[in-house]
């Protein structure tokens, strides 16, 4: 090779290097990449094929010498007795084939294999002695991790305490379900922060919280799929082993699949590549792992990883579109925030033309400008996001997009508040703003006054129907058939469904009335415990405090909200209205005192249940003083059964759990109500 070849290979491998670990700290450490896995793990694949070939070029620092994050100031160190690995990353069928013919020429034919799902989550490793949770910890860079046991202990599916009293170590992902990524991308967005490019960077951002009331909100949950300490355990196998992790408390994934053959690997593959859309959580790829233990020892590990697994990564799903304009829309709250709208392009499973960009700050470092062509996916298979601009296809009279100085809606500057990346429109009589928050106050979880969309409620608003949520109380039916498309009989039903809201308890009124920080859930606490709306509106600040989960946010959030003279202005005008300003459900003190069968007890409801929905019958329950939970542990009282029960039925089964009928539920719970009323 000439010396000139050389030195090229030389300053490609340590730009490489350098722009890895680059990557490699935004992701691990910021939870925040720049750039999508797959343009990584390119890059990845080329580092590793240039060092196989030029190993003097290997240094320590390389990131194929690594595995994965650092660890973190601000969280305590934790040595790993056993270390955390990565995984060989395998993009196709021929290289499962090559996986199999190493591990055959090393063991001969009699190989079998566990696939399980690769979660889009983090490693953590967990202890327990005498069957007690002692410490919970990230992979870190594989030998020393971060002491992140008081944020693991508010996840609800990891247990505190084992079926049985003993002293092992655990291993497994910790992953935000889909639904609850974008629950919290809205909040956020909605409040002017930034948000997370996708579930897994949500996981890490919440697990690596100093408070952990913060990690408590954000329903984390885990798979657990290696034991690294056995303890009196005893499995000869990997799916051994997950049977055991499954039978003494541990959520484990139900997907896995034990396979012979490469074919059916493959078959495996396929059919989770067609199903993760519809997974609940994220999942990145297929993990595949040689199944026996002793033939596991036999392959060993290299320094990086172990060489009885191959992790298969799924192929991105993404499409090239074409930018075609910026638009700018104002929240409820104030926030204006900018969305593309592209060419409509088809992607996982639906045709997209439109994607939030968030905030300037996103479209800045992104550098995206109008009529780029533009590369889309879906962040937690279900938001489209941009991920980057196709550079090579920049019109060449491209220039940078500003920011709009005013508001879309009207005219009145925008501003950054305090540290927000958000810009806000802050007056306060802003068509938008008022506009959004009328559509709140009628929406489901709130007020539920059915037939008020967005067409009839702006169309209310430009004709000066209606200003504030009050003046929907004062509505006539000649009022009404003045508007676009609404006949007698719309009419009335509008009338009737907003004239039936009044009844609503004083929870939903709550929410609707849109304070900042009240949440349909905070909204539910805040009217259980206080009662009534006068109560609430004269509450000092600790009392919302000493609230379960209540914070100085929401506290403060409140206190100024009623502090509010037209806020009183409003409340009595709904008053006056008939609007009822008080909370219907059972009182927290009175559940306490009602005698049900599901009194103090722990219930999981699972299957399809026919005669109340998932949620009423929560609800229910929980008005009769039970506590309704998602996991089967040793903790659970009952598990109610309906039809097409799966896992967590055959874990109550196990566990030795009660397990009730449909039947048997609607027949304690009619009858307690009966009682109840007497
Ligand atoms: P990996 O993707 O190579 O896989 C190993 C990890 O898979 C394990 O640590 C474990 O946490 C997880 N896993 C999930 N389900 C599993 C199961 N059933 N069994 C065993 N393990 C399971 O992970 P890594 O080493 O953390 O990270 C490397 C990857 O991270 C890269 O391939 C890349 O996609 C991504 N990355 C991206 C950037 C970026 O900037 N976008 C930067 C660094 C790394």
């Amino acid at each position: 090779m000439t010396e000139e070849k050389e030195q090229t290979i030389k300053e490609r491998v340590s730009q490489l290097q350098q722009q890895l670990n680059r990557y490699a700290y935004e992701y691990y450490v910021q939870d925040q990449p720049t750039v999508e896995d797959y343009v990584y793990d390119k890059l990845y694949g080329e580092l590793t094929a240039l060092e196989a070939a030029h190993p003097e070029l290997i240094t320590p620092d390389s990131p194929t010498q690594r595995v994965g994050g650092m660890v973190l100031k601000g969280f305590e160190k934790v040595v790993h007795d056993v270390p955390l690995y990565s995984l060989n990353d395998v993009f196709t069928r021929s290289e499962i084939e090559a996986f199999d013919e190493r591990v055959k020429r090393a063991l001969g034919d009699q190989v079998s294999y566990v696939c399980e799902l690769k979660i889009d989550g983090l490693s953590i490793s967990l202890k327990y002695q005498d069957g007690f949770f002692v410490q919970g910890a990230t992979r870190g860079d594989g030998t020393v991790g971060e002491n992140i046991t008081e944020n693991l202990k508010t996840v609800r599916s990891i247990p505190m305490r084992l079926a049985e009293p003993l002293t092992i170590e655990v291993r497994g992902e910790c992953f935000m379900p889909k639904a609850s990524f974008v629950r919290l991308n809205n909040e956020r967005e909605e409040a002017g922060q930034g948000v997370f490019a996708n579930p897994r960077n949500a996981a890490a951002g919440s697990l690596r919280q100093l408070d952990t009331g913060v990690t408590a909100k954000r329903n984390l949950d885990t798979f657990l799929y290696t034991v690294a300490d056995f303890g009196p355990l005893e499995a000869d196998s990997q799916s051994r082993a997950l049977a055991e992790l499954d039978r003494i408390g541990f959520h484990t994934n139900p997907e896995r699949r034990v396979c012979q053959t490469v074919a059916e690997i493959w078959e495996y593959i396929q059919e989770y590549h067609e199903k993760r859309i519809q997974l609940p959580y994220e999942i990145d790829g297929v993990v595949i792992k040689v199944n026996d233990f002793h033939q596991q020892d036999e392959l060993g590990f290299t320094v990086k990883a172990p060489r009885w697994a191959a992790a298969y990564k799924f192929p991105p799903e993404e499409a090239h579109t074409k930018l075609e304009t910026i638009e700018w829309t104002v929240g409820r709250t104030g926030v204006v925030t900018p969305t593309a709208v592209m060419t409509p392009v088809f992607i996982a499973g639906s045709t997209v033309s439109r994607a939030s960009l968030h905030n300037m700050d996103y479209i800045e470092a992104k550098d995206i400008r109008l009529n780029d062509t533009v590369v889309l996916y879906k962040a937690g298979d279900i938001i489209p996001e941009v991920a980057q601009v196709v550079l090579e296809e920049r019109p060449a009279d491209s220039t940078p997009y500003h920011a709009p100085s005013h508001c879309p809606e009207c005219e009145s500057e925008l501003v950054h508040l305090d540290d927000e990346v958000a810009l806000r429109c802050i007056n306060p009589k802003c068509p938008a703003q008022l506009k959004e928050g009328l559509a709140h106050f009628v929406s489901r979880n709130a007020m539920n006054i059915d037939g008020l969309g967005p067409r009839v409620l702006n169309q209310m608003y430009d004709k000066k129907l209606v200003k504030d949520v009050a003046d929907l109380y004062q509505l006539t039916e000649a009022q009404l058939l003045t508007l676009d498309k609404i006949k007698e009989k719309s009419a009335d039903n509008l009338l009737r469904a907003i004239d039936a809201s009044r009844e609503n308890s004083l929870e939903r009124l709550l929410f609707g009335l849109g304070i900042r920080h009240v949440g349909a859930k905070a909204a539910k606490i805040l009217a259980e415990n206080f009662g009534e709306m006068e109560q609430l509106a004269h509450a000092e600040k600790d009392a919302i405090i000493a609230l379960d989960t209540m914070g100085e946010i929401i506290a403060d959030s409140v206190v100024t909200y009623f502090a509010n003279h037209e806020v009183h202005e409003l409340i009595a005008e709904l008053k006056t209205a008939g609007v009822n300003m008080i909370y219907k459900g059972p009182r927290l003190q009175d559940v306490a005192q009602i005698e049900s069968p599901f009194s103090g007890k722990t219930i999981v409801l699972t299957g399809k249940l026919t005669h109340f929905t998932r949620e009423e019958a929560k609800e229910r329950i929980e008005g009769l003083g039970g506590k309704v939970t998602g996991s089967v542990s040793k903790k659970t009282d009952i598990v109610v059964a309906g039809e097409e029960a799966g896992s967590k039925l055959t874990k109550a089964q196990n566990l030795g759990v009660e397990i009730w009928d449909e039947a048997q539920m609607v027949t304690a719970i009619e009858g307690s109500n009966t009682t109840d009323e007497n």
